[in-house]
This record gives C-alpha cells, structure tokens and sequence, in this order.
C-alpha cells in the first residue's frame, strides 16, 4: 500500500537558527523527505537564517552535507537532492539587533499571499526578540504562523512571560508549539485505536484498566548539553511535556471531533484534573534520582562538572487523575537518562480476571497488557494468556498480539516518516491538532510547580542509581508499595 501524499500550498518557511543543530538534524532532513514524496510544490522555499556570514552557495552547501548526515544513502536521489537546494535561500541576520532584517523583508516581498512560516531553532531567549522585529519589519501576514520549540519556560511564571511575547506578535490560533512526541504515528495510531474501534473504549477506564506506565528511558547521558540540563533536570526537560501530553492522550476523554479545539480542549480537562504532588506528598508520590559513574563511564557529576548539583536526571511519578474515568487507576511515569536502553511506551495494564477456572499446573494468568511502543521499533502490542499449543494438557502462555498491521498494510521494512515530517506539514497546511495551546503549556507547569518547590525544600538529594540500571532503588519502591512492578526496560 502506497501513501497517499496530497501536496501542500505553496509557502516560505523561515527557519531561524538554519545553522544549529535542531535545523540539521531535523528540519531539513524531514523537509527534504517530505520533497521525495512529492508533497512540496514548485513554489515552496525554505530560507535560512543565522548570524553567521555565510553565503546562500555556502548556506546550501551544509544543507547538503545535513542531508548526507542524517540521511541514507539509498534515499538521496540527485534529482529531487538538487530540486531540494533549489528551494533553499539564506539571509544573515542578528536577531538581538537590526542587522540584517530588511534583507529578510526584501526576499519575503510580494510573496505576501503564500502560507509564511517562521521556525525558532534557536534559544527561547530570542522568541521576544525575533517576535517583535518580525511585526516591526512588516513581515508578519495576517496568516503568518510561528513554531516554537522547548524549553518553553522553566516555571508557570517565566512560562507566562515567553508566551506573552509570543503573543503580543502572533495569535494562539498562528501560534505552533511543537512537541515531537505528538507527531509519531504510534502516538497517532493510539488516539485512532481507542476513538475509530468500539472495542477498547468501554474497557478504558478504572473498572477495567489497573494501572497505566508510561515510561521515556535514554541510553544516553547529558551529552553536551550539560550546561542547559543542569538548570532544566528530568523534570522539566521530559516530564512537564512528553510525558504529561502522553499521558493526556492516553487518559483524555474522546473528543467530539478530531478538530484541534475539540481535541486539546480534552487534554487541557486531564491536566487539570491531576491531583497534585506538593509538600504534603512529595516523599510518597515522586522520585527523583541522579546516574553515578559506573565501570570508568563517568557520572552526572563529572559530566557537568558540578560537585553540589542536586538536578535529577531521573523521575518517577505516581500520578493520579480526580475524575470518574480514572479515579483509583494511577498512572506511574519515569523517565532517565543513562538507563538500561532507549525506550518510549505507554503500557496500559488490565486488570486480572476475576476468577480463574484453570488449575494451579496451567499456570499463572496474566493481566493482559496494552503496550503502545514509540521507540524504538514503534507499535503496538496486546499481550494475551493463550493456550501452550499441542498436546501437553492446558497450560497458558502469554503470547504477543502485533497490532502494528504491518504486514497487513503491506508496509514491512518501509520508512517510518519522522515526526518532524508530519508537523512541518501540519504548520503549512495549518493544522494544530497535534501542537500543545498555550493554556495546556500553562497548566502543566501549574501541576510541575509544587514538585520542584517541594524538591527545592526538602533536604533529601536525589537517589544516586548505576548508569545502564533501571534507575534508583525508590523508583522500585514506588511500584512495590501498592503490589505492582514496572515492565522491563528493554528495547
Ligand atoms: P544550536 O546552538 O545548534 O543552534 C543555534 C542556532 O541559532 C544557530 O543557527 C545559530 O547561528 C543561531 N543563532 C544564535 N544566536 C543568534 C543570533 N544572535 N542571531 C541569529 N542567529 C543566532 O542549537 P539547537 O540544538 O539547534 O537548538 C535550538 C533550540 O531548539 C534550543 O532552545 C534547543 O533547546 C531547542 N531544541 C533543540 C533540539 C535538537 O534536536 N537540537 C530538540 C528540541 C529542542
């Protein structure tokens, strides 16, 4: 089966920071994909924009050296590699002055009724900056769109100065607040599981469902970033938005439509309805853990070179939701760095059978499992008990259902798009269903704010945990104090 591709109106995307990392490593590779599949017209460009004094040749030449990094071999077709670069221009601005600007008005200029779209690869320091020379220079269109990136602030209230910036330029509705985990199709396939089958919805819900893990584990450490993560910790780099906007699909109720009001207006009623984790019952509801250097690896400490730091590189939270859905039904979240392997899932655990006719020999029956796996190998997974074949009598087994349909799509072994390809698309064509509104931001910060000023109070320091374990001993605890045990984290 061949995707069906239904090109995009024409446009110009402005990527500011054209030059960093997150424009390499991302956007112009997931851009480029999304030429291969034929859904750029002729009349897209793609305009770079940094400090450095590059020329557009120059400019072009590392976008093609990006593609080369980031890209197979197999997948760079000279034609469409060259139709690629064809599209690309750069303007050399200094976005904390007014050098360079009215180079970028003057390539924008009568191209005023093209879908515009200005992309913020760089610090959130400059948004204010950027937003307020854009709506000076004129080069802001009544449909002009603008992409933002994490970190969106470090609290509810530097939160609410970024996003005043933000908006003083741009409406909410012009307004793209990324989170890539929104974009991976399994993400996307959970919401069509639950909402276009009538099987498990009657299921979805405290009666039925015992618990609900969602764990984001990385294999690797801070990585170069040690400076940013040092301030920011596990909490607010992965927690306050991948994790809470998974657990917001997973729990939501189902929307009336698939429209990006109706749906975001279901994830916000979740993030309010978190029973909040505070002073009060920090010490029985959050972990927080830090990697120690383990075989000569080195330690967070030595990777950032900070002796004191308390910041946590691990979380782990039990996480319950005031409403008739959930209520009695936790949701368990953790997430680390340097842990046992790379993984992302939800696994939504049913609850046991309420009596089993089989004798003690047939073996345990299981709780059936929903796993909806993000990474690696995206897909999802019902694990059932089901009768050991052959002859041996009754014996149970639990045996994996692939839900991924893969052979049935008749998709085995083909790329899965990146989620960048699916979002940039989704700016273009102006859909934010899958973009966080900023009153969802805001309420995920109101609920993290108490745990980091519990945490900022207290006097405990994180659980130090071997680097390649399963993070620390409490995280364990966490589970065990109410009979259950996380899944295995293993990729
Ligand atoms: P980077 O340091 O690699 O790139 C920064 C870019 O900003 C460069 O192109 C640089 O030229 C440009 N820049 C800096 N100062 C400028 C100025 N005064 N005027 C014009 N341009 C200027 O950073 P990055 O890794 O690409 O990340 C950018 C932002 O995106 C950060 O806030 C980061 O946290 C966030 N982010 C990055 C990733 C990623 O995969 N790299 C993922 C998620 C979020």
């Amino acid at each position: 089966m061949v995707a069906r591709v239904v090109p995009v109106a024409p446009f110009d995307l402005v990527v500011f920071g054209g030059t960093g990392d997150l424009a390499r490593r991302k956007l112009l590779p997931a851009l480029y994909y999304r030429d291969l599949a034929g859904q750029l017209p002729d009349d897209a460009r793609i305009i770079g924009v940094a400090r450095s004094d590059l020329s557009a040749d120059a400019y072009r030449e590392r976008a093609v050296e990006a593609l080369k990094s980031f890209i197979p071999a197999a997948d760079l077709k000279d034609a469409c590699v060259k139709r690629f670069i064809g599209r690309i221009s750069y303007v050399r601005v200094d976005v904390s002055s007014t050098d360079g600007w009215d180079a970028l008005a003057a390539l924008l200029k009568g191209r005023e009724d093209r879908v515009r779209a200005f992309y913020l690869a760089l610090e959130p320091r400059f948004f204010g900056p950027i937003c307020e020379r854009l709506k000076a220079s004129g080069i802001v269109t009544p449909t002009s769109r603008v992409v933002v990136e994490k970190p969106l602030g470090d609290q509810l209230a530097s939160y609410r100065a970024l996003n005043a910036q933000l908006t003083h330029a741009f409406d909410e509705h012009h307004l793209y607040r990324i989170d890539h985990y929104l974009g991976k199709e399994t993400v996307q396939n959970l919401m069509a599981l639950r909402f276009a089958n009538a099987l498990f919805e009657p299921l979805w819900n405290a009666r039925h469902i015992d618990h609900v893990q969602i764990t984001v584990a990385e294999s690797v450490g801070v990585e170069g970033r040690g400076a940013y993560y040092d301030h920011a910790g596990a909490l607010r780099d992965m927690v306050q938005n991948h994790l809470l906007q998974l657990l917001c699909l997973t729990a939501m109720e189902p929307p009336g439509k698939f429209d990006p009001d109706d749906v975001r207006n279901e994830k916000l009623k979740v993030l309010r309805a978190l029973e909040p984790i505070d002073g009060s019952n920090v010490e029985s509801h959050a972990v927080r853990g830090q990697y120690a250097g383990r075989n000569g690896a080195a330690g967070y400490i030595e990777d950032v070179g900070a002796n004191d730091s308390t910041t946590e590189t691990f979380v782990a939270l039990k996480v319950n939701i005031a409403n008739w859905r959930w209520s009695g039904t936790p949701f368990y979240v953790r997430t680390g760095k340097r842990l046992r392997s790379r993984l992302s899932e939800i696994a939504v655990i049913f609850k046991d059978v309420p009596h089993s006719i089989f004798p003690a020999a047939a073996g345990a029956v299981r709780e059936n499992a929903l796993i909806i796996r993000l990474q690696p190998h995206e897909g999802i997974t019902l694990l059932m008990n089901i009768k050991d074949p052959g002859p041996g009598g009754m014996r149970l087994i639990e045996a994996p259902l692939d839900m991924t349909f893969a052979s049935s799509l008749g998709i085995k072994g083909l790329r899965m798009p990146d989620a960048y390809e699916r979002l940039v698309m989704d700016v273009i064509r102006g859909d934010p269903t899958l973009f966080m509104r900023g009153d969802e931001v805001e309420a995920a910060w109101a609920w993290i704010d108490p745990i980091l000023a519990a945490w900022e109070t207290g006097h405990r320091r994180p659980q130090l945990y071997d680097a390649g374990s399963s993070g620390p001993e409490d995280a364990l605890r966490l589970m065990h104090m109410d009979g259950r045990r996380w899944l295995e984290i293993e990729a």
